[in-house]
């Protein structure tokens, strides 16, 4: 896929990495407990036996516990506890594995499990361990303590606890990640390939998403999906729960509240949690930085010997790791988007991404956002003179740019910025294509882009191809329900002939329902234009009858890919149009939308294999329209961003429909590919406005 080899792959290199020397100029990432510590926590003989909180120089909380740097005991929550005679020794030799082991501590001097009940009531008992395996066998519901935040955790083998935490949580429908001892205990849920295994293993102890086995574990952990998100255990306190037999597998969810950030300080998990847990296991160390859990997943493909890599979330363990750039940036914080957003700083040529931060409509999670920009300078102790910011005018993290008088403002648009974060992770620079398809995002002429061709590079870029315009009827309300968008398809497809449509999805709704969309389509009332791709496939979603209506991010999209049991072979693709539009490549779906229409008129029709269909469609698309703007630009170099390639399907095989063709394409496997990765694409692009101030930002229109 490369010509040259890049330093790609850094989620399997870190573990050497973060050594001594380093760690005094880079902000260390949290790490998982070092196998010799695990030695002395199973050693009765050792005075470390079962102890929740051991560490030593190589492993351990790191990032979540720092104020401030350089790192060591006083600049971390750490300061808290005065380390013992025995702990103080080993943290002065330097023959010792804990020479300046910053959050060194034992049972005698350091922090200690705490349990109560659902009200923050203290349990007495010799064990709170022991306690806790007994109440989660029997099906309770436990907040647990854990490095970056608080997890929900119940039995995953009892259908029953998982049903009951869901209720409780509110959460329908989302998955739920297990977490469980080793591989070889995932290997009994999900199938487990070498590079899962690797990656598994590594000291950031990433969630996994791994194609289940069928029939292991109860369906209500992830409904209606082929994957299983598997984590092993990554702080002590996991492993004594995880290596008595009598539990093989956790639930372990974020402790939330839907919407909120995760809880990470004891009294606001008491506050906030009690509606949802039995008993809460506390402790005493506290978080400085939430951080959530990583989520990653490996794609091995056939005739490659590199995996792909992708993450979902980079966080944990990863942040705030730096991405190595070969070409300086200056000094810039970037703020990210607004949904799962992420802050990134410029230092030289080096951009340090955030943990997940989460979405900005909420104002606890803004509040972390703030603060996560302002703790990540001081760590870095830098001085930035340029904020970066997204275009959309009503973003928390745009005004808060704007509102501020001290420092330089760059507006970068959306796709622009997922454009660059891909050229960025991989190194490239000059003219290149962008496919950038993701939900939404402000264009530079006021409408909400989201299925795009782009052209250009960290200074600039033209849109030179996009999707037909879509309505979203009632704006954000479509969002939430895709059948909105299957009948605004079906109205621009269709147009007065709607009425006849006679599909499953759209007979079964209510008579009124039906008709007040289809004016608000055909008079374009209350509905805002959009060429999004990931409300195309939502669209396409709910008339196939998958998914009208989502509780969570993308569900309509996730719930569609998942019928193609992670199976890569493609099927013949819809017809579709491409015409010139405005100076700019349209590609109409409504070909695609015609011919759906008719397959699913008949009683039999093939769901999955429409949905096979459908994403090889999409893949088409891109072969094609890249093909034409190739030819027009004499440009091969082409990157892939936005949400939308979370899919792992469209992914590997736009990949490969690009490579057959002779071209030279690029996706992320360093940041996230969803707005994740955004605060990275800022950055740069905030640098080089910088630079080359005479020029304006964005030629696009
Ligand atoms: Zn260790
Ligand atoms: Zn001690
Ligand atoms: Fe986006």
């Amino acid at each position: 896929m490369r010509d040259e080899p890049a330093p790609r792959y850094e989620g399997f290199e870190i573990r050497k990495s973060v050594d001594l020397a380093y760690m005094d100029t880079i902000v260390p990432p949290d790490s998982n407990v070092c196998a010799d510590c695990l030695r002395e926590v199973r050693d009765p003989g050792n005075r470390r036996y079962r102890y929740a909180f051991i560490n030593c120089t190589n492993c351990g909380p790191r990032y979540s516990i720092i104020h401030g740097m350089p790192y060591d005991r006083s600049q971390s929550t750490m300061r808290a506890f005065t380390m013992c005679p025995p702990c103080d020794h080993e943290y002065c030799d330097v023959e010792d594995r804990r020479y300046h082991a910053q959050p060194n501590a034992c049972p005698t001097c350091g922090p200690r499990l705490q349990l109560t009940d659902r009200d923050g009531t203290p349990i007495e008992t010799d064990d709170v361990v022991r306690f806790t395996i007994a109440r989660l066998r029997d099906g309770a519901i436990f907040a647990i303590k854990s490095l970056g935040g608080f997890h929900l955790a119940v039995d995953a083998s009892n259908d029953a606890a998982v049903r009951e935490l869901r209720r409780r949580k509110r959460r329908d429908a989302k998955p739920f990640a297990v977490m469980v001892v080793d591989c070889e205990a995932a290997a009994r849920w999900a199938f487990v390939s070498h590079h899962e295994r690797v990656l598994l293993e590594s000291i950031q102890r990433p969630i996994v998403l791994l194609r289940k086995r069928p029939e292991t574990l109860p369906e209500s952990i992830a409904p209606r999906n082929p994957n299983l998100g598997v984590m092993l255990p990554s702080t002590p306190l996991q492993y004594l729960l995880l290596e008595d037999p009598a539990l093989p597998a956790l639930v372990m969810t974020s402790g939330n509240l839907s919407g909120h950030p995760i809880v990470y300080e004891n009294h606001t998990a008491l506050e906030q949690l009690r509606e949802i847990v039995d008993y809460f296991v506390l402790n005493d160390r506290d978080i400085r930085t939430r951080v959530d859990d990583s989520v990653a997943r490996v794609i091995v493909r056939e005739g490659k010997d590199e995996p792909l890599m992708s993450f979902m979330r980079r966080s944990r363990g990863y942040a705030p790791y730096p991405i190595h750039l070969p070409y300086s940036v200056g000094s810039v914080v970037a703020l990210g988007a607004e949904l799962k957003t992420t802050v990134s700083i410029g230092k030289a040529n080096q951009v340090f991404i955030s943990q997940h931060i989460g979405d900005l409509k909420n104002d606890t999670t803004f509040k972390s956002h703030i603060d996560c920009a302002k703790h990540l300078q001081n760590l870095l102790s830098l001085r930035v003179d340029t904020v970066a910011c997204d275009l959309h005018p009503a973003f928390r993290s745009t005004r808060a740019a704007i509102e501020q008088s001290e420092i330089r403002v760059v507006q970068v648009q959306h796709h622009h910025a997922h454009m660059v974060s891909c050229m960025a992770e991989n190194g490239l620079s000059g003219k290149t294509i962008g496919v950038v398809f993701d939900g939404a995002g402000y264009g530079t002429d006021g409408t909400i882009w989201g299925g795009e061709f782009l052209l250009g590079d960290s200074e600039g870029f033209e849109r030179v191809g996009r999707l037909r315009p879509m309505l979203l009827l009632g704006g954000d309300q479509a969002v939430k329900e895709p059948i909105r968008v299957a009948i605004s398809l079906l109205v621009e497809t269709f147009g007065d002939r709607v009425a006849e449509v006679d599909v499953p999805a759209v007979r079964g709704m209510p008579g009124e329902r039906r008709e007040v969309f289809t004016k608000m389509a055909a008079r374009k009332i209350n509905a805002i234009p959009t060429t999004s791709m990931g409300r195309l496939f939502d669209g396409v979603s709910a008339l196939m009858g998958i998914c009208s209506q989502i509780e969570y991010e993308a569900q309509a999209a996730i719930e569609m890919e998942a019928l193609l049991q992670r199976d890569f072979r493609t099927a013949e693709p819809f017809e579709y149009a491409i015409d010139m539009r405005d100076g700019c490549l349209e590609v109409d779906y409504r070909p695609i939308v015609g011919e759906l229409v008719r397959l699913l008129r008949s009683p039999d029709a093939d769901i999955p294999e429409l949905s096979r269909r459908y994403h090889s469609t999409v893949v088409d698309m891109i072969g094609e329209v890249c093909a034409r703007l190739v030819k027009q630009f004499g440009i091969d170099q082409i990157v892939m961003s936005g949400g939308v390639f979370c899919n792992e399907f469209v992914l590997v095989n736009a990949l490969k429909c690009l490579q057959s063709r002779g071209f030279k394409p690029y996706c992320h496997q360093l940041v996230p590919t969803n707005d994740g990765g955004i605060s990275l694409g800022q950055v740069v692009v905030a640098a080089a406005a910088r630079s080359t101030a005479a020029r304006p930002m964005d030629r696009g229109a």
